[in-house]
């Protein structure tokens, strides 16, 4: 048996040799003999840059043997666009006789260009804070994304800044500044709120807080100190002082003052009264006045009439007898022509506001103000010659009434026709005396606009605002008639 084996295994040795010599006998035939396409120089994938032109270029090809082989030229197929990114595919057709070939090529458009870093600005470029870098501007474009500036990243290292970017196709460009820790720009502070605050007596004071924002290290608001504090169980006036440096020690202050007032329901005698009195109105602008003078409990006191323009704000007249301010008569009609013919008509015209401010409100005011005051001289126009204002003063007192004109006139019925020259009028006015009855209008919106400067300048300076009373200390003018 292990010799037939044996004999088994060189025989089938040499059918497997036969076979194999044969195979190579026709392989070689196959190349070199047998006529065929035969290709040279054909990369079957290229790459191409994003928007470049692209030339098709065919393969060299020939048919024939190894030993006489004839060229042909090839015709394409296929388009490549290379102003979009991907893979295209051509194919080239060569034809022989009957036979044909074709070859496809995969042809990749790729953006592999750099961005490229434009940098102006003077060099060694200055950082601060957290290594920020400033004083310079950057543009960074590719050809393929365009603009990527947003996507530059800068790095400072010791005496050097790196700018880096990478377009979306992963090219990366670098460039690289000179650098220099440089800051001595100061932080910004803004302060929240008012820079002059007023609070009530054992009122609550609410700081209002304040930002801080540095060129260098951004909102650095937390790291603001406060000096000094406010006892709002003592009037006077408080300064805050808020203070932040940078981290390079540039420091910034502000300040807020704040006033911790007392308006005491009634005049001081030795101190410095001021009377707001507002003649002409209600007005549409007189309930926003009480919401100013309810801010500071203040009160004052309003010269009504019953004009057209004073209709349909009764509710407001009701509002400020509630809150406590006095309510007193100018008249109903205001015209002069009317109310100083006679006495009769003067008289038959102030019952009327007075008639309906006691429908309003039950209470029927005594306090006057005669319309144009009781120096006016207009009343020689109408009073054929009874000099009715002398008269007028004397009787208003017999039956019981109280007349005040003013010593501090706004002027809003005259030159002052804002909200800035009203108050400066007032405020300029105002020395170191007992009494200041202040004269406005409450139908000019201006004049109401004036209001709160001039409590808030009066209550920093030690004045008490008051409202008339019967027994307010008298300020009358000389009568001229
Ligand atoms: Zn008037």
């Amino acid at each position: 048996m292990v010799v037939n084996r044996r004999k088994l295994d060189k025989k089938v040795l040499r059918i497997l040799t036969i076979i194999l010599g044969l195979l190579i006998l026709f392989l070689g035939i196959y190349f070199f003999f047998i006529p065929r396409f035969r290709i040279h120089d054909f990369e079957k994938t290229i790459e191409i840059p994003y928007a470049s032109t692209f030339a098709a270029k065919a393969p060299t090809v020939c048919y024939g043997t190894i030993f006489n082989c004839e060229n042909i030229t090839g015709r394409e197929e296929g388009n490549v666009d290379t102003s979009k990114l991907g893979s295209y595919t051509v194919t080239y057709t060569f034809s022989y006789k009957n036979k044909e070939m074709k070859e496809e090529q995969e042809v990749v458009v790729k953006d592999i260009e750099k961005p490229v870093i434009e940098i102006t600005g003077e060099e060694p470029i200055n950082y601060c804070g957290n290594k920020k870098s400033y004083g310079y501007t950057i543009v960074a474009t590719d050809n393929y994304d365009g603009d990527i500036t947003a996507k530059v990243e800068t790095e400072v290292k010791q005496e050097k800044i790196i700018f880096k970017v990478e377009d979306s196709s992963g090219n990366k460009t670098v460039v690289e500044k000179q650098a220099q820790l440089k800051d001595d720009e100061k932080p910004v502070l803004t302060l929240q709120g008012d820079s002059n605050v007023f609070v009530p007596l054992n009122g609550i004071y609410e700081e209002a807080g304040i930002t801080a924002m540095d060129n260098c290290d951004g909102d650095i608001s937390g790291n603001v100190s406060i000096e000094g504090n406010v006892d709002s169980t003592k009037a006077g006036e408080y300064v805050l002082k808020y203070k932040v440096s940078d981290s390079n020690n540039n420091e910034s202050v502000v300040e807020r003052y704040v006033y911790v007032y007392q308006n005491s329901e009634y005049p001081s005698l030795d101190g410095k009264n001021v009377y707001l009195t507002f003649d002409d109105g209600p007005g549409k602008d007189t309930a926003r006045l009480l919401d100013i003078l309810k801010k500071y409990n203040v009160k004052a006191t309003f010269f009504v009439t019953n004009q057209n323009i004073n209709k349909g704000y009764d509710d407001v007249i009701k509002r400020m007898y509630d809150e406590g301010h006095t309510i007193a008569l100018h008249s109903n009609t205001h015209v002069y022509a009317q109310i100083y013919t006679s006495m009769d008509a003067y008289f038959n015209d102030l019952y009327a506001i007075q008639d309906k401010v006691k429908s309003i409100t039950g209470y029927a005011p005594m306090i006057i103000r005669f319309p144009g005051g009781s120096s006016n001289t207009i009343s020689r126009n109408y009073d054929n010659g009874t000099r009715i204002m002398s008269k007028l003063t004397k009787a208003v007192q017999a039956k019981g009434f109280r007349y005040f004109d003013w010593n501090v006139d706004s002027n809003d019925a005259g030159t002052a026709k804002s909200a800035g020259a009203v108050s400066a009028n007032v405020i300029n006015a105002l020395g170191n005396n007992n009494t200041y009855v202040v004269l406005q209008h409450d139908i000019k919106s201006y004049s109401v606009d004036a209001v709160e400067t001039i409590i808030q300048f009066g209550l920093s300076h030690g004045y008490t605002f008051q409202a008339l009373k019967m027994d307010s200390p008298r300020v009358e003018h000389r009568v001229n008639n």
